[in-house]
């Protein structure tokens, strides 16, 4: 139980949010989460989990969805551009003997999965709704809503994003999401017989991988240097993303591009990522999640850190007798964590920019993989 705190408000259903909602509930908080978008959408393809996100996945209850819906397997494979094996990395088995420690799911089966968890762990979730304003005392935050309700809160949770409004609200001065010199294409496939696990494919300035999603799905990614950050429209994602590949005469890679479609779901996002330094709240208002710390995918940890910061976030709230003491020990716990995440992936990045150190990005990756598999 938390006793410091009787009402709650979470401020974006992601991953983050809806984590922070199940884990309030769980101790005795029914909280309110609002989430702009009325349908509730998660936008992309597939997404790449490791062994401490599964740990996530026991601690909110929904470890064994996952199973049925996703794909977890062991090891990553990285091969040259033509197929040649590199090297099979091992996936510590975080989460315990019984869970593999690497895997995937399309997003918005695990946005539905958390969505049913929030849901039935008594959250109030109010759709196509945000706040206007917050303000604050000692004893509480009143927050006006976009549907015109007013309310009063113990505590107010951001976990809109990485342009975050809550972050605009409460540290207008914050560091501002920076490009970082990369983007990223993703895609929806039949996932091929090869492939049990993620497979990665390595040429200069693009870096390709693919990833079971489920049992008959896949979905590739590509990190492809591009100094400067470009739009593109929707219909030129198909001829662009297929003319990306072309530098991969791996077979598995041609027969891939050869397959992609107008149905393959493209994606095309810049990479872009921020970091707060603490303190990450003010008052009774905290940020967790991207709207604290967002982070390129070269770890494929963005989303295990957003849920971590539920958990401690939650524990931290119930072991402290009070707010404040709660909201320190939270950042406290997590800065070192979130930092290093951030930072090495940027690393990661700026050493594919330059065509860098291939011995400092491998162990950049071994260390952060330690760091991520050690208790959150
Ligand atoms: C290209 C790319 C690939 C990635 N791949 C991986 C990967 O493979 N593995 C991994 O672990 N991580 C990955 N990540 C990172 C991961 O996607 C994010 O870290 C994670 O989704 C963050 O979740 P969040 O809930 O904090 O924020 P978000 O997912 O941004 O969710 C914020 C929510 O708040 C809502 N919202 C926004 N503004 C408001 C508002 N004002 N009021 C109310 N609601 C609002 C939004 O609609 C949304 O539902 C990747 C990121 C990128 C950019």
């Amino acid at each position: 139980m938390i006793n410091a705190v009787r009402s709650a408000l979470v401020i974006g259903g992601g991953f983050s949010g809806m984590s922070a909602a199940i884990e309030l509930c769980k101790r005795g908080v029914k909280p309110d989460l609002v989430e702009i978008d009325a349908d509730w959408r998660s936008y992309g393809a597939g997404i790449t989990l490791n062994g401490a996100t599964f740990r996530t996945f026991r601690a909110l209850g929904i470890l064994d969805a996952f199973m049925e819906r996703g794909s977890a397997t062991d090891g990553l494979v990285v091969c040259t551009s033509d197929g040649t094996l590199v090297a099979k990395l091992p996936t510590p088995r975080v989460a315990g003997p019984d869970v593999p420690g690497s895997g995937g799911i399309m997003r918005p089966a695990l946005a539905a999965i958390l969505a049913a968890a929030t849901r039935a762990a008594g959250a109030r979730v109010l759709l196509g709704t945000t706040f206007e304003t917050i303000t604050q005392d000692d004893d509480g935050v009143t927050v006006v809503l976009t549907n015109g309700e007013t309310r009063r809160y113990d505590l107010a949770i951001g976990a809109d994003g990485l342009f975050s409004k809550v972050r605009e609200a409460m540290f207008p001065n914050a560091p501002k999401p920076a490009y970082t010199g990369q983007c990223v294409w993703r895609a929806v496939v039949d996932r091929p017989d090869e492939i049990e696990t993620t497979v990665m494919w390595l040429a200069p300035k693009i870096k390709l991988g693919i990833n079971p999603v489920s049992k008959t799905q896949a979905y590739l990614f590509a990190t492809v240097n591009q100094p400067t950050k470009q739009r593109l429209h929707e219909s030129e994602y198909l001829e662009v993303f297929r003319k990306l590949l072309k530098p991969f005469a791996a077979p598995l890679v041609v027969r891939l591009r050869e397959g992609l479609n107008e149905n393959s779901s493209i994606v095309y996002r810049p990479l872009e990522a921020v970091i707060l330094p603490k303190p990450w709240h003010k008052g009774r208002v905290v940020l967790i999640g991207d709207a604290v710390h967002a982070t390129t995918p070269h770890l494929a940890a963005g989303a295990c850190i957003g849920m971590e910061d539920a958990v401690v976030l939650a524990d931290e709230l119930e072991r402290a007798g009070d707010v404040e003491g709660g909201l320190t020990a939270f950042e406290n716990r997590r800065w070192e964590r979130c930092r290093m995440v951030v930072e090495n992936s940027l690393r990661l990045g700026e050493i594919e920019i330059h065509d860098g150190d291939k011995q400092e990005h491998a162990a950049t990756m071994r260390t952060s993989m330690m760091a991520l598999a050690a208790p959150m």
